[in-house]
């Protein structure tokens, strides 16, 4: 199969369009009528930049409100149809998408179809062109791929096919075993969008929110697999209409289709039992996380890490990095090489999270699926903690996620660090485990990130929310992979007064805002973290009267929540969730320490508006009373 994109696709100029699809490596495109129309390059010139860019031109698209007119509009019709063949063979392309119609005044009658198709395909012959009929999912007769085949069967000409569009008849939930019984040589071109599952009218849905795959909702996998399986080989173009890649960098975008793509057939093919094309997504669990702390003179990070209950436990044995931990399991790294890449990651975006410690299967495998996804590998950064080669994987905000494996893991902490403790205690009020880290992405990133985690690791998307900030929306989307040791968030907001969007401005771009990490007594925590004297942001008393009103909770509970700054919920199973917040660091990365109870879930977002608010009284702006240290 053939790696197409239609322009429409991305953002930019038609030579922006076709410079970045080549760059990501496909070899063939759709060129979207308006993206035409728009351009100053002629017919010729596009040719010619195509041919220069080993780009094939599969298809111009879309002929619009055809078939089924009489009459005057009939002939109009067809001659408009003869201009764009004249067009199609000065630009290159054997093959016109015609979409069905959605006008009124148009006929029904399949056999009136069926003739206008036939005179349209004969025509096209004697020019060596095609036609491919495509069903719109609002169609005013014909709306339904099912329909489309019968048609073309009908008209009997080899001049004319079909398309088949995912998100089409996705939308409409046409079963994908209707694909078994389409002749695959009547199929010219297939056409993947996927979308979030959504309610809404079926052109808005389709106009806004198309997505690539792996970014949605809808079975697209199976959809690529049943085309497998009846012996499809043509081009596979991805056609998207989405707000976020019209804003978003089309170079990015290109890479991101490339690699949706390359995942997509992998997962395809798994799906029909075959071997996968690359290596198969790892599980995959948090292992460390390495702050940046270079610029920290003043040592605020690790003072807030101490506060918090995490231990020090070793110094690197031959840099500036010290090694934390929260429980046997829960590493914190602490890098202050300022000749290093943490080092550069923080003169750049501040102090935080650089990188991520992730462990897999077998750390080769993982590095070989995200180059295969076309992501920038580090075969051995270097200045890994480790002497082992351990490869890393540059996120899209430019942070680092190291593969370990237990080879890797093996003795690696004593290796490389001076320990101080043979075994590991926890500090009074127990040992603090990795929860989730919340990332603030930018808004046009937003899919991109979603890709990114999704392609490479197993992990599960949860429903996209909206978190109510007192600046503006922030829409927020979880990923968590099965045992939920690996939870991570994406918070992107469109607005320009959000926390999220003044995280962006000061972190100069995408990354990680806060971590979780969990304890089994957020009480005792919480007391522990008051002694130490951590500044702890301070909730709303409303917000405990409202706690009491909506759970029926005792006095003497909620007064103990309230006096600590916890925040609450429960889940309808019975699950409750305790939340607490430091102030933040530099006005840009906070800790946050949760505790879970019966199984719940989620992350709190009811009280998410409770949250923002308290931070933006905190005066985020201001940074003279973040941290007394
Ligand atoms: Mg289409
Ligand atoms: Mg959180």
């Amino acid at each position: 199969m053939l790696d197409s994109i239609a322009t429409v696709s991305l953002s930019g100029t038609l030579r922006e369009k076709l410079e970045a699809i080549a760059d990501a490596g496909f070899t063939a495109a759709e060129i979207f009528e308006n993206d035409f129309v728009a351009s100053d390059l002629s017919a010729v010139d596009l040719r010619l930049l195509m041919m220069d860019l080993g780009l094939r031109n599969v298809v111009y698209q879309p002929f619009r409100d055809f078939e089924g007119l009489s009459g005057d509009a009939r002939i109009r019709a067809f001659d408009r149809a003869e201009r764009k063949f004249d067009l199609m063979q000065a630009m290159g392309t054997d093959l016109l998408l015609v979409c069905s119609s959605t006008l009124e005044v148009a006929s029904g009658d399949h056999a009136r179809i069926v003739a206008d198709f036939r005179e349209l395909g004969e025509r096209a012959a004697t020019r060596g062109l095609c036609i491919a009929y495509e069903a719109l999912a609002w169609g005013r007769y014909v709306n339904d791929h099912r329909v489309v085949a019968r048609i073309v069967q009908q008209v009997g000409l080899p001049s004319v096919g079909m398309v088949l569009d995912s998100f089409h008849s996705l939308s409409r939930k046409i079963p994908v075993s209707s694909l078994e019984n389409i002749d695959p040589q009547s199929i010219f071109l297939v056409q993947m969008a996927d979308a979030p599952i959504m309610d809404m009218d079926l052109l808005q849905w389709s106009r806004h929110f198309r997505c690539m795959p792996l970014q949605g909702g809808l079975p697209v996998t199976e959809w690529v697999a049943a085309l497998m399986q009846i012996g499809y080989q043509g081009p596979l173009s991805l056609e998207i209409f989405n707000d976020r890649f019209r804003a978003g960098l089309s170079k990015t975008i290109a890479v991101d289709g490339r690699r949706s793509l390359i995942a997509l057939r992998d997962d395809a093919s798994r799906l029909l039992g075959e071997d996968g094309m690359l290596p198969p997504r790892p599980p995959v669990e948090l292992t460390f996380v390495e702050f940046s702390a270079a610029q920290d003179a003043e040592g605020v990070v690790e003072g807030m890490l101490q506060a918090i209950g995490l231990r020090k436990v070793g110094r690197h044995r031959h840099r500036a990095v010290d090694l934390w931990q929260g429980s046997e399991n829960t590493h914190v790294v602490v890098n202050r090489e300022s000749h290093s890449l943490a080092g550069s990651f923080g003169l750049m975006h501040g102090q935080g999270i650089c990188a991520i410690g992730v462990r897999v299967p077998n750390r080769a495998d993982a590095a070989q699926r995200a180059k295969a996804l076309g992501m920038s590998i580090l075969e051995d950064p270097a200045d890994n903690l480790s002497r082992r080669a351990i490869p890393a994987v540059r996120t899209v905000g430019g942070s680092l996620v190291y593969f370990l494996d237990d080879d890797a893991l093996d003795g690696l902490w004593q290796r490389e660090f001076e320990i101080e403790m043979t075994h590991f205690s926890p500090v009074a009020g127990g040992s603090l485990f990795f929860d989730h880290l919340a990332t603030i992405v930018r808004y046009d990133e937003f899919l991109s990130w979603l890709l990114f985690w999704t392609s490479l690791f197993d992990l599960r998307a949860c429903q996209e929310v909206d978190l109510i900030d007192p600046g503006g929306v922030v829409q927020s989307q979880a990923l968590e992979n099965n045992d939920g040791s690996l939870r991570l968030t994406l918070n992107g907001a469109l607005g320009t007064r959000t926390l999220a969007s003044r995280f962006e401005r000061h972190f100069l771009g995408s990354g990680y805002q806060h971590l979780a990490l969990r304890t089994d007594d957020i009480f005792a925590c919480a007391i522990r973290m008051k002694r130490a004297g951590l500044p702890i942001l301070v909730i709303a008393r409303n917000y405990y009267d409202d706690l009491q009103a909506r759970f029926g909770l005792d006095d003497a509970f909620v007064a103990r929540l309230a006096a600590h700054n916890i925040l609450y919920d429960r889940d309808a199973g019975g699950g409750e969730f305790f939340q607490v917040f430091s102030r933040a660091i530099d006005r840009i990365f906070f800790f946050e320490i949760v505790q879970r109870e019966n199984s719940y879930n989620g992350y709190g977002a009811a009280n998410t508006q409770v949250r923002l608010t308290a931070q933006r009284r905190a005066g985020y702006a201001s940074n003279t009373d973040w941290f007394p240290i």
